[in-house]
Protein backbone atom coordinates (compact mmCIF):
# COMPACT_ATOMS: atom_id res chain seq x y z
CA UNK A 1 0.00 0.00 0.00
CA UNK A 2 1.34 3.71 -0.82
CA UNK A 3 -0.82 6.26 2.01
CA UNK A 4 0.66 9.72 1.58
CA UNK A 5 0.10 12.23 4.30
CA UNK A 6 0.55 15.80 3.50
CA UNK A 7 -0.35 18.30 6.71
CA UNK A 8 1.52 20.31 9.59
CA UNK A 9 4.51 19.28 12.33
CA UNK A 10 4.40 21.36 15.18
CA UNK A 11 5.40 21.64 18.52
CA UNK A 12 2.55 21.94 20.96
CA UNK A 13 2.66 23.95 24.32
CA UNK A 14 -0.47 21.95 26.26
CA UNK A 15 -2.61 22.55 29.04
CA UNK A 16 -5.07 20.80 30.67
CA UNK A 17 -7.34 21.13 33.82
CA UNK A 18 -4.27 19.22 36.09
CA UNK A 19 -1.01 19.41 33.87
CA UNK A 20 0.62 21.39 31.10
CA UNK A 21 3.76 20.34 28.50
CA UNK A 22 5.41 22.86 26.46
CA UNK A 23 6.79 22.40 23.04
CA UNK A 24 5.91 18.73 22.35
CA UNK A 25 5.91 16.97 19.34
CA UNK A 26 2.82 17.59 17.90
CA UNK A 27 1.16 18.75 14.23
CA UNK A 28 -1.31 16.94 11.86
CA UNK A 29 0.59 14.87 9.96
CA UNK A 30 2.66 13.62 12.48
CA UNK A 31 -0.38 11.94 14.52
CA UNK A 32 -1.86 11.11 11.08
CA UNK A 33 1.62 9.10 10.25
CA UNK A 34 1.99 7.40 13.67
CA UNK A 35 -1.80 6.14 13.52
CA UNK A 36 -1.78 4.84 10.20
CA UNK A 37 1.56 3.33 10.73
CA UNK A 38 -0.17 0.60 12.58
CA UNK A 39 -1.67 -0.52 9.25
CA UNK A 40 1.21 -0.42 7.32
CA UNK A 41 3.70 1.95 5.63
CA UNK A 42 3.11 5.54 5.24
CA UNK A 43 5.00 7.99 3.74
CA UNK A 44 4.97 11.74 5.29
CA UNK A 45 5.25 15.75 3.56
CA UNK A 46 5.74 18.41 5.79
CA UNK A 47 7.72 21.23 6.85
CA UNK A 48 10.09 21.89 9.94
CA UNK A 49 12.50 24.42 11.28
CA UNK A 50 16.17 23.75 11.84
CA UNK A 51 15.08 23.31 15.48
CA UNK A 52 14.08 19.91 14.60
CA UNK A 53 15.22 16.87 16.74
CA UNK A 54 16.80 14.18 14.62
CA UNK A 55 15.25 11.74 17.63
CA UNK A 56 11.59 12.42 15.61
CA UNK A 57 13.07 11.18 12.61
CA UNK A 58 14.46 8.14 14.20
CA UNK A 59 10.56 7.37 15.90
CA UNK A 60 9.12 7.82 12.36
CA UNK A 61 11.52 5.10 11.01
CA UNK A 62 10.89 2.54 13.19
CA UNK A 63 7.31 2.91 12.61
CA UNK A 64 7.95 2.48 8.85
CA UNK A 65 6.71 6.02 8.23
CA UNK A 66 8.98 7.34 5.48
CA UNK A 67 10.24 10.98 6.24
CA UNK A 68 12.02 12.07 3.16
CA UNK A 69 9.17 14.22 2.09
CA UNK A 70 9.62 16.75 5.40
CA UNK A 71 11.59 19.47 4.56
CA UNK A 72 13.48 21.27 6.97
CA UNK A 73 14.28 24.90 6.35
CA UNK A 74 17.94 26.21 7.32
CA UNK A 75 17.39 29.33 9.62
CA UNK A 76 13.86 28.44 9.83
CA UNK A 77 11.71 27.66 13.40
CA UNK A 78 8.97 25.14 13.48
CA UNK A 79 5.44 25.66 13.58
CA UNK A 80 3.74 26.21 17.59
CA UNK A 81 0.76 25.57 18.60
CA UNK A 82 -0.71 25.99 21.96
CA UNK A 83 -3.89 25.06 23.79
CA UNK A 84 -6.02 24.96 26.80
CA UNK A 85 -8.43 22.04 27.73
CA UNK A 86 -11.87 23.36 29.36
CA UNK A 87 -13.00 21.13 32.51
CA UNK A 88 -15.02 18.74 30.25
CA UNK A 89 -11.67 17.79 28.36
CA UNK A 90 -13.67 17.84 25.24
CA UNK A 91 -13.91 21.63 24.42
CA UNK A 92 -10.28 23.31 23.95
CA UNK A 93 -9.00 27.16 22.96
CA UNK A 94 -6.30 28.06 20.88
CA UNK A 95 -4.06 30.31 23.05
CA UNK A 96 -1.25 31.02 20.58
CA UNK A 97 -0.67 30.15 16.50
CA UNK A 98 2.87 30.82 15.05
CA UNK A 99 2.85 29.62 11.71
CA UNK A 100 6.22 30.63 11.11
CA UNK A 101 7.74 28.11 8.39
CA UNK A 102 4.45 26.76 8.20
CA UNK A 103 3.52 30.26 6.67
CA UNK A 104 5.67 29.69 3.44
CA UNK A 105 5.45 26.26 2.79
CA UNK A 106 4.99 24.92 -0.49
CA UNK A 107 4.90 21.10 -0.57
CA UNK A 108 7.77 19.63 -2.64
CA UNK A 109 7.00 15.71 -2.95
CA UNK A 110 9.70 13.58 -3.90
CA UNK A 111 9.39 11.32 -6.79
CA UNK A 112 8.71 8.80 -5.40
CA UNK A 113 5.73 9.87 -3.24
CA UNK A 114 3.51 11.04 -6.76
CA UNK A 115 2.39 7.94 -7.93
CA UNK A 116 0.97 7.78 -3.94
CA UNK A 117 -2.62 5.50 -4.22
CA UNK A 118 -3.75 6.86 -0.85
CA UNK A 119 -3.61 10.44 -0.04
CA UNK A 120 -4.48 11.79 3.04
CA UNK A 121 -4.85 16.23 3.33
CA UNK A 122 -4.16 16.29 6.73
CA UNK A 123 -5.34 20.23 8.74
CA UNK A 124 -3.20 22.99 6.50
CA UNK A 125 -4.40 25.35 4.08
CA UNK A 126 -6.76 24.67 1.58
CA UNK A 127 -3.70 26.20 -1.05
CA UNK A 128 -1.31 23.72 0.44
CA UNK A 129 -3.14 20.83 -0.48
CA UNK A 130 -3.91 22.09 -4.03
CA UNK A 131 -0.38 22.34 -4.06
CA UNK A 132 0.16 19.16 -3.43
CA UNK A 133 -2.65 17.62 -5.45
CA UNK A 134 -0.72 19.46 -8.46
CA UNK A 135 2.09 17.16 -8.62
CA UNK A 136 0.01 14.08 -7.83
CA UNK A 137 -0.73 11.67 -10.59
CA UNK A 138 -3.94 8.52 -10.91
CA UNK A 139 -4.37 8.50 -6.68
CA UNK A 140 -7.36 6.00 -5.86
CA UNK A 141 -8.78 7.80 -2.57
CA UNK A 142 -8.27 11.35 -1.78
CA UNK A 143 -9.31 12.40 1.41
CA UNK A 144 -8.81 16.17 3.61
CA UNK A 145 -9.23 17.41 6.65
CA UNK A 146 -10.21 21.00 7.48
CA UNK A 147 -10.96 23.33 10.44
CA UNK A 148 -12.41 26.47 11.36
CA UNK A 149 -9.65 28.48 11.05
CA UNK A 150 -9.01 27.47 7.52
CA UNK A 151 -13.40 27.88 6.69
CA UNK A 152 -12.81 31.68 8.23
CA UNK A 153 -10.05 32.68 6.23
CA UNK A 154 -9.49 30.76 2.99
CA UNK A 155 -13.14 29.52 2.09
CA UNK A 156 -12.68 30.16 -2.03
CA UNK A 157 -9.27 27.75 -1.60
CA UNK A 158 -11.20 25.52 0.27
CA UNK A 159 -14.38 25.43 -2.17
CA UNK A 160 -11.52 24.51 -5.22
CA UNK A 161 -9.97 22.05 -2.74
CA UNK A 162 -13.48 20.31 -1.94
CA UNK A 163 -14.08 19.22 -5.64
CA UNK A 164 -10.88 17.48 -5.89
CA UNK A 165 -11.12 14.93 -3.17
CA UNK A 166 -13.21 12.05 -2.73
CA UNK A 167 -13.65 12.39 0.79
CA UNK A 168 -13.76 15.03 3.72
CA UNK A 169 -13.18 14.63 7.52
CA UNK A 170 -14.18 17.06 9.83
CA UNK A 171 -15.42 18.11 13.37
CA UNK A 172 -19.01 18.40 13.68
CA UNK A 173 -18.78 21.95 14.73
CA UNK A 174 -16.67 22.65 11.50
CA UNK A 175 -19.41 20.42 9.23
CA UNK A 176 -22.30 23.24 11.09
CA UNK A 177 -20.31 25.76 10.08
CA UNK A 178 -18.98 25.33 6.64
CA UNK A 179 -22.99 24.48 5.54
CA UNK A 180 -24.90 27.17 7.88
CA UNK A 181 -26.74 23.99 9.08
CA UNK A 182 -27.90 22.87 12.35
CA UNK A 183 -28.22 19.59 12.01
CA UNK A 184 -25.38 17.52 11.49
CA UNK A 185 -27.25 14.72 9.08
CA UNK A 186 -28.22 17.75 7.03
CA UNK A 187 -24.78 19.69 6.93
CA UNK A 188 -23.03 16.51 6.20
CA UNK A 189 -25.29 16.06 3.16
CA UNK A 190 -25.09 19.27 1.88
CA UNK A 191 -20.76 18.90 1.61
CA UNK A 192 -21.65 15.96 -0.69
CA UNK A 193 -23.23 18.89 -3.47
CA UNK A 194 -19.93 20.58 -2.54
CA UNK A 195 -17.77 17.93 -3.96
CA UNK A 196 -17.28 14.85 -1.97
CA UNK A 197 -18.48 11.62 -2.51
CA UNK A 198 -18.38 10.93 1.29
CA UNK A 199 -18.32 12.71 4.68
CA UNK A 200 -16.97 11.71 8.02
CA UNK A 201 -18.00 14.02 10.79
CA UNK A 202 -16.08 13.84 14.07
CA UNK A 203 -17.99 14.55 17.44
CA UNK A 204 -15.46 13.48 20.20
CA UNK A 205 -16.75 11.45 23.12
CA UNK A 206 -19.59 10.96 20.57
CA UNK A 207 -18.05 9.21 18.31
CA UNK A 208 -17.97 9.51 14.39
CA UNK A 209 -20.62 9.06 11.47
CA UNK A 210 -19.64 8.32 8.12
CA UNK A 211 -22.67 9.71 5.81
CA UNK A 212 -22.57 9.71 1.62
CA UNK A 213 -25.27 9.57 -1.06
CA UNK A 214 -26.77 5.82 -0.59
CA UNK A 215 -25.01 5.21 3.25
CA UNK A 216 -24.77 6.34 6.72
CA UNK A 217 -22.79 4.67 8.82
CA UNK A 218 -22.31 5.80 13.02
CA UNK A 219 -19.61 4.54 15.48
CA UNK A 220 -19.94 5.37 19.23
CA UNK A 221 -16.18 6.64 20.73
CA UNK A 222 -14.57 4.13 23.38
CA UNK A 223 -15.25 4.90 26.92
CA UNK A 224 -12.41 5.79 28.01
CA UNK A 225 -11.59 6.76 31.88
CA UNK A 226 -7.89 7.92 31.20
CA UNK A 227 -7.94 10.71 28.84
CA UNK A 228 -4.87 12.98 29.60
CA UNK A 229 -4.57 14.63 26.33
CA UNK A 230 -6.92 14.63 23.53
CA UNK A 231 -4.62 17.00 21.12
CA UNK A 232 -4.30 14.73 17.88
CA UNK A 233 -7.23 12.52 18.36
CA UNK A 234 -8.56 13.50 15.13
CA UNK A 235 -5.70 13.07 12.97
CA UNK A 236 -5.56 10.24 14.76
CA UNK A 237 -8.83 9.23 13.98
CA UNK A 238 -7.97 10.06 10.21
CA UNK A 239 -4.89 7.99 10.16
CA UNK A 240 -6.57 4.65 11.64
CA UNK A 241 -9.49 5.17 9.12
CA UNK A 242 -7.07 5.86 5.88
CA UNK A 243 -4.60 3.33 7.16
CA UNK A 244 -7.18 0.73 7.18
CA UNK A 245 -9.01 1.09 4.51
CA UNK A 246 -5.32 1.47 2.56
CA UNK A 247 -4.16 -1.96 3.99
CA UNK A 248 -7.46 -3.05 2.45
CA UNK A 249 -6.41 -2.09 -0.98
CA UNK A 250 -8.91 0.90 -0.90
CA UNK A 251 -12.18 -0.80 -1.20
CA UNK A 252 -15.25 1.31 0.21
CA UNK A 253 -17.98 -1.40 0.93
CA UNK A 254 -19.69 -0.91 3.85
CA UNK A 255 -17.92 -3.72 5.77
CA UNK A 256 -14.40 -2.24 4.99
CA UNK A 257 -15.64 1.07 5.87
CA UNK A 258 -17.61 0.29 9.83
CA UNK A 259 -14.36 -1.40 10.09
CA UNK A 260 -12.54 1.51 9.09
CA UNK A 261 -14.32 3.88 11.23
CA UNK A 262 -13.58 1.60 14.58
CA UNK A 263 -9.96 1.43 13.96
CA UNK A 264 -10.03 4.94 13.64
CA UNK A 265 -12.05 4.77 17.15
CA UNK A 266 -9.39 2.25 18.66
CA UNK A 267 -6.32 4.85 17.73
CA UNK A 268 -7.62 7.58 18.85
CA UNK A 269 -8.34 6.40 22.10
CA UNK A 270 -5.24 5.19 22.87
CA UNK A 271 -3.38 8.87 21.93
CA UNK A 272 -6.03 11.06 23.91
CA UNK A 273 -3.82 8.73 26.85
CA UNK A 274 -1.23 10.31 27.15
CA UNK A 275 0.61 13.52 26.00
CA UNK A 276 2.22 13.62 22.34
CA UNK A 277 3.31 10.57 21.27
CA UNK A 278 3.89 8.70 24.43
CA UNK A 279 1.01 6.48 24.66
CA UNK A 280 1.46 5.74 20.79
CA UNK A 281 5.17 4.59 21.91
CA UNK A 282 3.81 1.88 24.41
CA UNK A 283 1.85 -0.25 22.16
CA UNK A 284 1.87 -2.09 19.07
CA UNK A 285 -0.88 -3.37 16.45
CA UNK A 286 -1.87 -6.26 18.76
CA UNK A 287 -3.42 -3.83 21.58
CA UNK A 288 -5.18 -2.04 19.06
CA UNK A 289 -6.97 -5.43 18.27
CA UNK A 290 -7.87 -6.50 21.98
CA UNK A 291 -9.29 -3.05 22.17
CA UNK A 292 -11.48 -3.83 19.21
CA UNK A 293 -12.31 -7.09 19.95
CA UNK A 294 -14.00 -5.72 23.37
CA UNK A 295 -15.18 -3.22 21.81
CA UNK A 296 -17.09 -5.30 19.46
CA UNK A 297 -19.00 -6.69 22.28
CA UNK A 298 -19.70 -3.43 23.88
CA UNK A 299 -21.61 -2.56 20.50
CA UNK A 300 -22.76 -5.91 18.89
CA UNK A 301 -26.94 -6.54 19.61
P1 LIG B 1 -6.50 17.56 16.54
O1 LIG B 1 -6.47 17.51 18.04
O2 LIG B 1 -6.57 16.22 15.90
O3 LIG B 1 -7.52 18.52 16.04
O4 LIG B 1 -5.10 18.13 16.04
C1 LIG B 1 -4.26 18.87 16.85
C2 LIG B 1 -2.99 19.23 16.10
O5 LIG B 1 -3.29 20.17 15.05
C3 LIG B 1 -2.01 19.91 17.03
O6 LIG B 1 -0.89 19.07 17.25
C4 LIG B 1 -1.64 21.22 16.32
O7 LIG B 1 -0.26 21.41 16.24
C5 LIG B 1 -2.25 21.11 14.94
N1 LIG B 1 -2.82 22.39 14.48
C6 LIG B 1 -3.47 23.32 15.23
N2 LIG B 1 -3.85 24.38 14.46
C7 LIG B 1 -3.43 24.11 13.20
C8 LIG B 1 -3.51 24.81 11.94
N3 LIG B 1 -4.09 26.00 11.85
N4 LIG B 1 -2.99 24.22 10.84
C9 LIG B 1 -2.41 23.01 10.93
N5 LIG B 1 -2.28 22.30 12.08
C10 LIG B 1 -2.78 22.83 13.21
Amino acid sequence: MSLLVIGSTAYDTIETPTAKRENILGGSAPFFAYAASYFGGVQMVSVVGDDWLPEYTEMFAKQGVDTSGIEIVPDGKTFRWSGKYRENMNDRDTIDTQLNVLGTFEPKLPENFRRSQYIFLANGAPSTGLAALNQIQGADLIVADTMDLWINIARQDLDTLLKRIDGLVLNDSEAKMLTGELNTVTAAKKILTLGPKFVVVKKGEHGAMFVSEYETYIVPAYPTETVVDPTGAGDSFAGGFMGYVASKGGALDGETIKNALVYGTMVASFCVEGFSFDRYKEITRSDIDKRREHFQRMVSF
